[in-house]
């Protein structure tokens, strides 16, 4: 998608070093934590937001899944919160699905 700031990341156009990357999902640091860790999981396609009647539930099922798996290499064995923001109330800034990944720390409610 043109003018994507997170598909010209996953395609090197923005430099942003991959942490993990397989042919679904890749994961960036957020460039503006709001926690000590503070991670982007983005699925490659893009899809704008979670009720794109697009977006892929069986990729993003395994993206969850594939969090946990990550979660020790990422400095997150004590805990970890996942968060994707929809629209307008829910904060969304990225109009291209990504879900977040924050602790190492222990996080407000
Ligand atoms: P959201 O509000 O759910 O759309 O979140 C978008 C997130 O993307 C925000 O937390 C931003 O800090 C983050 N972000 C925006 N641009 C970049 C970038 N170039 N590299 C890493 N994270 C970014
Ligand atoms: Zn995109």
């Amino acid at each position: 998608m043109k003018d994507c700031i997170f598909c010209k990341i996953r395609d090197g156009e923005i430099p942003s070093p991959k942490l993990y990357e397989d042919d679904e999902v890749f994961v960036i640091r957020d460039i503006n934590p709001r926690a000590k860790c503070h991670y982007l999981m983005i699925p490659k396609d893009h899809y704008a937001y979670l009720g794109d009647k697009n977006a892929n539930g069986e990729v993003l099922g395994r993206a969850l899944k594939k969090i946990a798996d990550l979660a020790p290499s990422l400095g997150l064995s004590n805990g970890y919160r996942v968060i994707i923001n929809q629209g307008a109330d829910g904060g969304q800034e990225v109009m291209h699905l990504h879900i977040h990944i924050l602790g190492g720390e222990k996080l407000p409610l």
